[in-house]
């Protein structure tokens, strides 16, 4: 077996056993890159020289305590790393190459456990999209099929995981961007509550609503992963002092008498009729291990995505500010004043959808409009939550698909950027209400490309999708599945 094939969980059972060296493990991963990355464009930086160098010193101490010790991992790009470029895949940032001077809460969590970052991936400019088609390094391909998109914004985190460049990749999760990547490459992916991992020192798009979360090959692995991620963190006010669970312990395989719930908002007429019976597939599966699925209403559904698409660019708008070209960044010469400067920055340094985000929020939180959008999206976004309060009173969890189709060919939506919002439309009612949901895959299409199932659970629920996730993964041949590159 190749070892960069391995899931985490097995890796660490090897490099226990010195069956293999870190060294060896992460060397399998830069090889792969090498081999395969130049037709996926995953990984937009490659940090293997400070990877390896880790790698030896970690097998010269001989102890592997952490299931992470001596894992390689890729980090989405809007995470900072000390020393390492950084440029959320903007060209305010890359032009004149910003090199943090320290690292994000969770790579700092993951290095003390000795986990190994091994270069950056791709995502749409500041995570903007649902393709990495933003992105200024070009866009990310489907392992499945490099005409199509890897998804987004993660999408080089979840190529790069389903591609086996990697043992596991971290990405965030704003409206999406974690599950949807996941479901188009057939990885497990997890959007976390709100507050349970901390965004700090993570480039913040829209800050009410951006969460931290690992992509890996297995449930067992997001587990993993998570126990290391999350928890308090003081330089993050949002996230919770709540204990972190043992999560791999939820991980039973048995869902005897958990009862599931089956939106029925989302099964409309006219869906995509391979992605229904994927669902109704798993719904099949789950039932024959003892769990009791049934059809409930989540009757706000609907006005999720438009929720987002008001919410969503007016956090853009003010966190966008910072990228003025005076403190970090892209410089332009020869302006007028100062503000003929910040203009000519910004209109360099921004693509299209960061410049269409920034604008529509600085119109809907501007005085004249800001009740009839802003503060009626967020009555609207209150609405959503009580909808899951009131389902979560009756099920453990609940399922749904986690796209509308599988992945799209590459230029599907160029100049139609209303038609690509709607790829997030089961994905943006979790985000809206803070709750955890997870995908994972659930099929595949007469032509071959994945599809997944996204289980969502109530907030802090992450032990309940966890152990619904790995005992469906468990009971199918879909997780395994690779693509032929
Ligand atoms: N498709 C969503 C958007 O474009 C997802 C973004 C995200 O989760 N970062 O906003």
């Amino acid at each position: 077996m190749d070892m960069n094939t391995m899931t985490i969980a097995k890796a660490h059972t090897a490099l226990k056993a010195k069956e293999i060296s870190a060294t060896e493990l992460v060397q399998s991963c830069i090889d792969r890159i090498e081999n395969v990355d130049g037709v996926l464009n995953a990984v937009i930086h490659k940090s293997f020289d400070s990877a390896l160098e880790q790698a030896k010193n970690i097998d010269q101490g001989g102890e592997f305590n952490s299931p992470l010790t001596g894992i390689p991992y890729l980090t989405k790009d809007n995470y900072n790393e000390k020393g390492v470029p950084t440029t959320a895949c903007s060209n305010v940032l890359r032009d004149k190459v910003y090199i943090p001077p320290f690292s994000s809460t969770t790579n700092e969590r993951l290095s003390a456990a000795g986990a190994i970052s091994i270069g950056k991936s791709n995502t749409d400019e500041f995570t903007m999209g649902g393709s990495t088609e933003t992105s200024c390094y070009g866009v990310t391909k489907n392992p499945w099929d490099t005409t199509r998109v890897a998804g987004g914004s993660s999408g080089g985190s979840a190529a790069g995981v389903a591609a086996d460049e990697c043992l596991f990749a971290l990405g965030t999760d704003t409206g999406g961007s974690i599950r949807q990547p996941a479901a188009f490459c057939n990885c497990t992916g997890l959007r976390p509550t709100y507050g349970r991992t901390s965004r700090y020192g993570v480039m913040s798009m829209a800050s009410s609503l951006d969460t931290i979360g690992p992509l890996c090959k297995s449930v067992e692995d997001l587990a993993i992963v998570m126990e290391t991620i999350s928890g308090h963190d003081p330089m993050d006010g949002t996230t919770s002092k709540n204990d972190v669970p043992q999560y791999s312990k939820a991980l039973t395989g048995d869902i005897k008498g958990m009862k599931i719930g089956l939106p029925k908002e989302y099964f409309i007429d006219g869906m995509d009729a391979e992605v229904e019976q994927s669902v109704r597939d798993a719904v099949k599966v789950l039932e024959e291990q003892g769990a009791i699925v049934k059809e409930i209403s989540l009757p706000h559904t609907k006005y999720a995505t438009p929720c987002y698409y008001v919410l969503c660019p007016c956090e853009v708008s003010s966190n966008m500010a910072r990228y003025d070209g005076i403190r970090f960044g892209h410089t332009v010469n020869g302006a007028k004043d100062l503000v003929d400067y910040y203009h000519q920055v910004r209109t360099d340094g921004f693509g299209d959808e960061v410049k269409r985000r920034i604008m529509i929020g600085t119109y809907a939180l501007s005085a004249g409009y800001f009740d009839a959008y802003y503060r009626q999206a967020q009555k609207v976004r209150t609405l959503i939550k009580k909808d899951f309060d009131d389902a979560f009173a009756n099920v453990d969890i609940i399922i749904s698909p986690v796209t509308p189709g599988p992945a799209f060919t590459i230029g599907a939506y160029e100049g139609d950027p209303v038609a690509m919002y709607l790829e997030d439309i089961f994905l943006d009612s979790q985000v809206m209400a803070g709750i955890p949901a997870l995908s994972v895959p659930c099929g595949c299409t007469k032509d071959n490309l994945p599809l997944g199932l996204q289980m969502m659970g109530p907030q802090w629920g992450e032990e309940a999708i966890l152990r619904a996730g790995d005992a469906y993964e468990k009971a199918t041949e879909w997780s395994g599945r690779k693509a032929s590159l």
